[in-house]
């Protein structure tokens, strides 16, 4: 390992990072979209650079230097420390011992254990032509780039009418809370719960964690039971798809059956801050063969609301411009050959890598699959680097790829779970998940054991990201 290289970040300035890196100092080249914010100053260049220090960037920025520790990693991540989204739920349900800290990681052990660098910055521009990432602190070069920026909330594409002020209300007074930097303020929102009703919105189209919004749900009824706090908790479901439904519709109907409230084809009109209301138009439909339904404008109010836009791939892919499917979440499309049906390779660019919630692959935007994905795609870099083949079809298809656990009650603690294989599905990694019944003796989905499992879950996945 070259320590000049390992050390890039710190030094500053072109002719010091090119001393480090003992070659001729790659110019910056000018930023080509978004630029403006940062600054043009170049920092060094890398083998592989990560854009995003999230759960699949630790873990590409992690395996590869396990598979060979004299490759030249970075990532370049905008947080100065990492708090896990998994978990997060647990925390608002009151679940005992889980708290900020819990969730809370600091990077500098792992990056010093495993030697790769990290630039604490954001990324504002990416030039694949000159091979440069601009950032609000200086740019970086690359040779191969990994995008691993997670997802962003699409409240534009959602509500058009909608004006920026709008949006900044919903986001400060309604936080949907699915990126990790919004826990410890919804976290407060929720302790200032003093009753009425907990309205919660699931969103269509591919979002981060299906399960994820009713298991909020499910873990604010139990905070809300424990406590004696009078009120319901709402769902708003846009589609009729709930991620393992007849796990949870069990749950609620066993042990929160005078607090949850679910309602299915529920699709959210507007959000009246000032008078905390919520309108939504409900449609019912008569039997399985009724295409059209019934439809029904409510307004409803609310105590607290966390409305959960629809998702969307984080903006730095478009920057990259990398080609994205044209739907809402605009998933990054992925590479495939004959040779390689299937790749974390980008169909635009044979140096560019995307991994975790953004990929093009039918599989689970979850943090297990970030890791899995993390693992096979550092591989797949790895191979390249050292000039070999390696098709990610030849781990394929593979068991428990994503396990998926979902805290339901505190006390006692019992968890949920659902269970994915990955296969080769044409272009694309594809997935099926199956739901298992915990306690067989009494015919349940829900079981302590899962509810332990769900601690061992969480402790192996932030062993994988930080020991
Ligand atoms: C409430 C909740 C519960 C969940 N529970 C589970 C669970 O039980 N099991 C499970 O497997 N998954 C769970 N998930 C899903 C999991 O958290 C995500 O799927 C996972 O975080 C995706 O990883 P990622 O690397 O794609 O994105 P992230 O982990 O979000 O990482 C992306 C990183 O990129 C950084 N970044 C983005 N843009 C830039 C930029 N321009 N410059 C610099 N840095 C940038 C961000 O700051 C972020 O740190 C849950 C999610 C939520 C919200």
């Amino acid at each position: 390992m070259n320590n000049s290289r390992r050390d890039l970040f710190k030094l500053v300035g072109v002719g010091a990072a090119a001393a480090a890196l003992g070659t001729t100092a790659i110019i910056a080249a000018p930023a080509t979209k978004g630029a403006g914010k940062g600054t043009d100053k170049l920092l060094g260049k890398h083998q592989v650079l990560i854009i995003g220090g999230g759960w699949s960037g630790l873990t590409v920025a992690k395996e590869l230097k396990k598979i060979d520790p004299t490759f030249d990693v970075a990532i370049i991540e905008k947080n100065s420390k990492f708090i896990s989204c998994p978990m997060s739920n647990a925390k608002l349900g009151g679940v005992k011992g889980i708290d900020m800290a819990f969730l809370t990681h600091q990077y500098a052990p792992t990056k010093a254990k495993y030697k790769y660098g990290m630039l604490n910055a954001e990324v504002t521009s990416i030039d694949r032509v000159a091979k440069v990432v601009h950032t609000t602190k200086g740019a970086v070069g690359y040779d191969m780039l990994v995008l691993a920026p997670g997802i962003e909330y699409n409240y534009k594409g959602q509500f058009p009418a909608w004006n920026d002020a709008k949006i900044a209300k919903a986001r400060k007074l309604t936080p949907a809370a699915l990126i990790s930097t919004e826990h410890e303020g919804f976290d407060k929102i929720v302790k200032g719960m003093k009753g009425g009703d907990f309205v919660i919105t699931v969103p269509a189209g591919k979002y981060r964690c299906p399960p994820a919004p009713f298991e909020r749900a499910t873990m604010i009824a139990n905070m809300m039971k424990n406590k004696g706090i009078k009120g319901k908790v709402i769902i708003l479901n846009e589609t009729a798809e709930v991620a393992k439904g007849a796990a949870f519709k069990e749950t609620w109907k066993d042990l929160y059956p005078e607090i949850v409230v679910y309602n299915a084809n529920s699709v959210t009109k507007d959000i009246d801050f000032a008078k905390k209301t919520i309108t939504y138009e409900e449609t019912v439909f008569a039997n399985k063969d009724d295409l059209e339904g019934v439809k029904t404008t409510k307004t409803i109010p609310y105590a607290v609301l966390n409305f959960i836009p629809h998702n969307m791939s984080h903006p730095t892919i478009a920057l990259s411009g990398v080609e994205t499917t044209k739907d809402g979440f605009k998933k990054v499309k992925m590479a495939t050959s004959e040779a390689k049906p299937v790749s974390y390779q980008t169909a635009s660019d044979a140096s560019v890598y995307a991994v975790g919630d953004v990929v093009g692959h039918a599989i689970p935007p979850s943090g297990q699959a970030a890791i899995w994905s993390g693992k096979v795609a550092a591989k797949e870099i790895a191979h390249v680097l050292h000039g070999k083949s390696f098709s990610v079809a030849s781990v394929l298809p593979f068991k428990s790829a994503n396990v998926c656990f979902s805290m339901v009650n505190s006390n006692p603690e019992q968890g949920i779970m659902v269970n994915h294989e990955f296969m080769v599905q044409g272009p694309v990694i594809g997935s099926k998940g199956s739901v298992p019944k915990g306690d067989t003796v009494n015919d349940k989905f829900r079981a302590a054991s899962f509810g332990g499992a769900t601690r061992d879950w969480y402790r192996g996945a932030m062993k994988d990201l930080f020991n």
